[in-house]
């Protein structure tokens, strides 16, 4: 234990005993002591408690028993049935456009390529610095294949993508808008629905990557006139290692979608195997080849546990949880040369912050080696992912105590 006094106006006990989601906790699978502070959900979400005895009955029922039969019984659907559970509990997405299938990245491609087919006269596509490697990377292949330049926004490190940023870089050569909804780094939220508007004004199409925020903070795509989305389904949503993204498409923009990567499950009809390539209808075209049906099971759990806990009240635990971590990065940490890194205004932060010191890379290997699960962002960040139906006020306390001490026997 620390030799500070308490550096937050409640303790970590106290918080914990009033959180109306305290009892969701156990839902969880329990790793025992060798896990003392896991701090790292918005990477990878834990486990249900469940999620074994789920999957072990998957094998034994549907896969083990009903074999090749499940896929006309069910499993053709489930992409799009689970797709429409998601856009109800999360995304604010009416049935009819979400869609389960492939990682983030190939569906960032395949939405990319479809948003900037439809807009044949115009070059740029608009993105951020500080957006996750994958999008910059993707984006910038799809650039090259098909003759666009891209428009870097330069947002400062601790915050994100402003309206009048995007504002400023508009013009009628924007093509396309392609932006993180919670900035992977520095937790920045976005006003995704005034971005929309801004780039629907300038004529452009948007797409956003609501990995960081998914499962974590209420969103309105509908509302908001989203065109297109994608998102993962490992982070706050508890799907696994590895678990198949989601892709939204405004009802609007399915009867033109070009899939860019046509395979036999986007068909028409994908037993036919004799006629030529026709696309299916509706959001059953963004599919290329058969769908991880199996790596979708934990996804389902997962999403009735946050239908039970409700997205508004998801949201504010996450912001106390927050609150919370940056009160003890400035009680404790501060004097110690740390920085914040993320928003301190909680209507612009996500579910997680980001912390600087220069011994950062050196002190998270120590704490992982302690049960301590923070994770490391280059080049001297630590980011706490705090998720709200799993992370407890106690670890965040335990966490930073620990990050504290080490810095501590350093100096
Ligand atoms: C986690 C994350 C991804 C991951 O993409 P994968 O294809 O699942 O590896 C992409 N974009 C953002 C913004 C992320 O945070």
């Amino acid at each position: 234990m620390s030799e500070q006094s308490p550096a937050a106006a409640l303790d970590a006990a106290t918080l914990d005993a009033a959180d109306p989601l305290r009892h969701f906790r156990s839902r969880f699978f329990d790793p025992g002591a060798q896990v003392v502070a896991y701090l790292d959900g918005n990477s990878l979400g834990r486990p249900l408690r469940d999620t074994a005895a789920y999957l072990s009955e998957f094998v034994a029922g549907a896969w083990g028993e009903r074999l090749i039969r499940a896929w006309d019984e069910q499993w053709m659907e489930v992409p799009f049935v689970v797709g429409d559970r998601l856009g109800q509990v999360c995304l604010g997405a009416a049935p009819g456009q979400t869609v389960i299938a492939d990682s983030t990245s190939v569906l960032i491609y395949k939405l990319l390529r479809a948003a900037v087919a439809e807009r044949p006269d115009r070059v740029e596509i608009l993105m951020a610095r500080s957006d996750f490697p994958t999008d910059r990377y993707l984006a910038e292949g799809v650039a090259a294949e098909t003759g666009r330049t891209i428009r870097w926004l330069e947002p400062p490190l601790d915050s994100g993508v402003s309206v009048d940023l995007v504002q400023e870089a508009l013009s009628d050569r924007t093509a396309v808008v392609l932006l993180s909804h919670i900035a992977y780094r520095s937790g920045y939220l976005a006003d995704a629905a005034a971005i929309t508007r801004a780039a629907h004004e300038a004529g452009a199409v948007v797409i956003w990557d609501l990995c960081h925020s998914a499962g974590a903070l209420p969103i309105e795509l509908d509302a908001w006139g989203v065109d297109y989305a994608v998102g993962c389904t490992y982070k706050y949503l508890n799907g696994g290692p590895g678990s198949p993204a989601f892709a939204y498409v405004a009802a609007a923009h399915q009867a033109t979608l070009r899939n860019p990567l046509t395979g036999w499950m986007g068909a028409a009809d994908p037993f036919d195997m004799i006629a030529p390539f026709a696309p299916a209808t509706g959001m059953r075209r963004l599919l290329t080849g058969t769908p991880p049906v199996l790596a979708m099971q934990p996804l389902i759990a997962m999403l009735d546990l946050v239908a039970e806990a409700g997205m508004p009240a998801i949201r504010a635990k996450s912001i106390a949880l927050t609150e919370f971590a940056i009160e003890l990065t400035d009680g404790l940490l501060a004097r110690l040369g740390v920085t914040l890194s993320s928003p301190r205004d909680a209507a612009v932060r996500g579910s997680h912050i980001t912390i600087d010191h220069p011994d950062f890379r050196e002190i998270t290997l120590a704490l992982w080696d302690h049960g301590i699960i923070p994770d490391f962002r280059p080049p001297t960040g630590i980011r706490l992912g705090l998720s709200p139906l799993s992370t407890s006020f106690a670890e965040v306390e335990v966490g930073i105590t620990a990050i504290h001490d080490e810095l501590s026997r350093r100096a």
